[in-house]
């Protein structure tokens, strides 16, 4: 474990100079009760302390420019340095969020221009920038549904379908939104079943969630009858597009039927996340529901672009200013670079991938759903585990030796020892074939040294964390008696 800053304390360094004070000191009395009591505890450092502190914590992280990053369901996809270029010229990075409309008209027009390719993407009439995640996203797209139904004195509503596979925040969503959440069981193929669907479908369902292709990197082919199920018993369509990048440029969720979509910027479009964002959900609606987008609505006019605050049918603002963004500019560069061929052919190597990965792996590892897959899919640990008492956690940890950052495990919650593995699309085959090597030796030596794989990670500055105690009872604070 590398030193706390306050354990390199060096009384008397400091790592500051100030110029001298150009304005008249005053004389006001601060009342004894805000005074400090006693000196402040900070660690008194030289600036070249600092940096090499600060740099030797970044070389223990890992990131999406360290190495392969196969997490699936986040989309850890390579972040183009053009992007930050993009996003610190200082016509933007300058900008005030007070500013009065018409001195920001470029920065309007880049949301303007980002959100109609959005709708392109997506097949969708309308979309608002102002959601920070695809939670925030999916809170505002269930808002607009519930917005729908009350709007047409259609109050039995009560209920939310979400698939056993779904990501977490899809019920979590719903049920914040004060919603019952009822599952849909998959069928054996690991898609919707229709029967389930059928039967838990009618007048008190507002609508259903879900994600194509699904968690499990499979694409739900019977999304046309899902649609004609829900629509006909009057519900909506909600489409969560955190795997949008699997079919960008090849199908389109308004096209399937879908009434509200998000998407993640952060996680199509190339925008960096992970450690708290930030990020950026954008909602699009079909345009018999925009008017219950959020407000302001970014309106082009003839003379500019507008902000329009006045929408008595919104479902109100759902964040401060304009969103986030500077996550929008990286977006707006990334899809303007890659172009529609190019958008089209980073979903196309996105799925290649995958498919390359699943095909090596297959015979190592149990692939609980071995059929073609889209940009992702599920392998698991369960021979492993059966065999020799290695689980997942165990391959997981073990590849972190290797210099790798593990996959997604155990999720999604219906299958057992789950690893779930996302390559993305810019992994050339050489690398691809490192890591499939890799894989290879892991399940070797499950089998011919599994201590190796159950004492791993063997080389990292911290061995194995008491995750349970980490998450219930977080230190984040240096005690210094
Ligand atoms: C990542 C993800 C989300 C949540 O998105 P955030 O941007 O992390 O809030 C929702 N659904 C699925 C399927 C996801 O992968």
């Amino acid at each position: 474990m590398s030193k706390l800053l306050f354990e390199k304390n060096v009384p008397g360094s400091n790592a500051f100079s100030l110029p001298p004070c150009d304005v008249p000191e005053q004389d006001i009395a601060i009342p004894a009760k805000f005074l400090r009591q006693t000196e402040m505890a900070l660690p008194e450092l030289s600036e070249v302390e600092v940096v090499r502190h600060y740099m030797a914590l970044s070389h223990q992280a890992y990131g999406v420019d360290d190495g392969l990053y196969p997490l699936g369901s986040c989309t850890m996809k390579y972040n183009p340095k053009i992007n930050e270029w993009a996003v610190r010229l200082p016509g933007w990075s300058c900008l005030h969020p007070l500013q009065a409309p018409e001195t920001v008209q470029g920065a309007l027009e880049l949301m303007y221009e980002t959100e109609r390719m959005l709708c392109e993407i997506g097949g969708m009439d309308a979309f608002t920038l102002q959601p920070a995640a695809g939670a925030h996203g999916e809170m505002t797209g269930v808002m607009i549904i519930k917005a729908y139904h009350q709007h047409r004195k259609d109050e039995r509503r009560k209920k939310i379908l979400v698939p056993d596979s779904a990501h977490g925040t899809n019920p979590a969503t719903a049920h914040v939104m004060g919603y019952q959440v009822v599952e849909v069981k998959s069928n054996h193929r690991g898609l919707v079943d229709l029967d389930d669907l059928q039967a838990k479908m009618n007048d008190e369902v507002a609508g259903l969630m879900l994600t194509n292709p699904n968690t499990l990197g499979l694409f739900e082919e019977d999304i046309e009858d899902i649609a004609r199920i829900v629509h006909e018993d009057g519900g909506l369509l909600y489409y969560d597009g955190a795997n949008l990048n699997a079919i960008m440029g090849v199908a389109r969720p308004g096209d399937m039927g879908f009434d509200v979509v998000h998407y993640n910027l952060h996680k199509t479009f190339s925008t960096p996340h992970g450690g708290g964002g930030p990020g950026s959900g954008p909602v699009g609606v079909k345009s018999f529901l925009s008017d219950f987008l959020p407000q302001p609505v970014l309106i082009k006019e003839k003379d500019g672009y507008r902000l329009d605050e006045d929408r008595p049918l919104a479902i109100g603002k759902i964040h401060s200013f304009y969103g986030n963004f500077a996550v929008v500019v990286k977006a707006y560069a990334y899809i303007k670079a890659l172009g529609s061929a190019g958008i089209r052919e980073a979903c196309q190597y996105a799925v290649l991938n995958a498919n390359y990965l699943r095909c090596k792996l297959k015979d190592y590892y149990e692939i609980p759903y071995d059929r073609l897959c889209k940009h992702e899919f599920v392998a698991t640990g369960r021979w492993q585990m059966e065999d020799n008492g290695v689980s997942t956690l165990d391959i997981a940890k073990r590849l972190i030796d290797f210099g790798y950052h593990p996959p997604t495990v155990y999720f999604p919650l219906i299958i057992k020892e789950a690893m779930m593995l996302e390559p993305t699309e810019t992994e050339s085959k050489q690398r691809l074939d490192d890591f499939i090597a890799v894989m290879q030796e892991i399940a070797r030596e499950a089998r011919e040294e599994p201590r190796q794989v159950l004492e791993a990670p063997h080389n990292t500055p911290v061995l194995r964390v008491d995750e349970v105690q980490a998450a219930r009872n977080p230190v984040v604070r240096y005690d210094k008696s």
